[in-house]
């Protein structure tokens, strides 16, 4: 059994200094990855730019930086996986034009034009094939369930493992986490706050002991 993660965030570059990211620390997706070899799998880490070591045992360890190189990653070696569980937090939007200087300040304000990236899991739910799982992400600060669901649904994914952002001791940074994970079939499993090695275990337990 093969399976891919993607882990941390993704840099998205305004000029060759500077660039949008956002607050993931690759934790979650890198306790994902440990428990899966742990537990025997073959395991493909596809990683945003993170300050931590990659796992051993890796099938494959895949360091990518923006949202582009992270979505031709994951979708050149989905074909060969039998679940991908997308952990990272890819950019939404990226600048319209990478400037080829660095962009010098001028008095008044700055206006930043930002074009919409690619949904990596949006488009890998249209290539899934019948025998692949396909488990998300949900980081919300308001409306957790509801956003969980319609994104499980439209994204057409098997199951939705749904978070808390903005609250200490949850999400992004954190050592510890608390998620919800809803399957498709209608399940709900709650995992209270724990370190997040200790509940990538569980959540890889619930997920792959059943079948669709
Ligand atoms: O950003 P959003 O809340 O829609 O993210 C939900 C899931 O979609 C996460 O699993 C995330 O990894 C994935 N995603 C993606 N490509 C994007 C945005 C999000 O694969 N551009």
């Amino acid at each position: 059994m093969k399976i891919m993660i993607s882990a941390g965030p993704t840099r998205e570059a305004i000029d060759p200094v500077r660039f949008i990211t956002n607050h993931s620390s690759g934790k979650m997706g890198y306790a994902l990855a440990d428990a899966a070899v742990a537990a025997g799998y073959d395991v493909i880490l596809v990683s945003g730019p993170v300050n931590l070591t990659p796992p051993e045992g890796l099938a494959e360890f895949v360091p990518v930086i923006s949202a582009a190189d992270m979505a031709s990653a994951v979708k050149s070696r989905f074909p060969d996986v039998d679940a991908f569980i997308s952990c990272a937090a890819v950019a939404d939007y990226r600048p319209i034009e990478i400037a080829a200087q660095k962009i010098h300040k001028q008095d008044g304000d700055m206006i930043l034009r930002l074009e919409r990236t690619e949904d990596i899991l949006l488009s890998l739910g249209k290539m899934k094939q019948a025998d692949q799982l396909l488990i998300g992400f949900a980081a919300e600060t308001e409306d957790l369930r509801a956003r969980a669901l319609g994104k499980m649904e439209r994204k057409n994914l098997d199951w939705i493992a749904a978070n808390t952002v903005g609250v200490p001791g949850r999400g992004f940074q954190a050592d510890t986490n608390a998620v919800t994970l809803y399957a498709r079939s209608g399940e709900v499993y709650d995992f209270p706050l724990t370190d997040k090695r200790a509940l990538a275990e569980q959540m890889l337990k619930t997920i792959f002991s059943k079948k669709k």
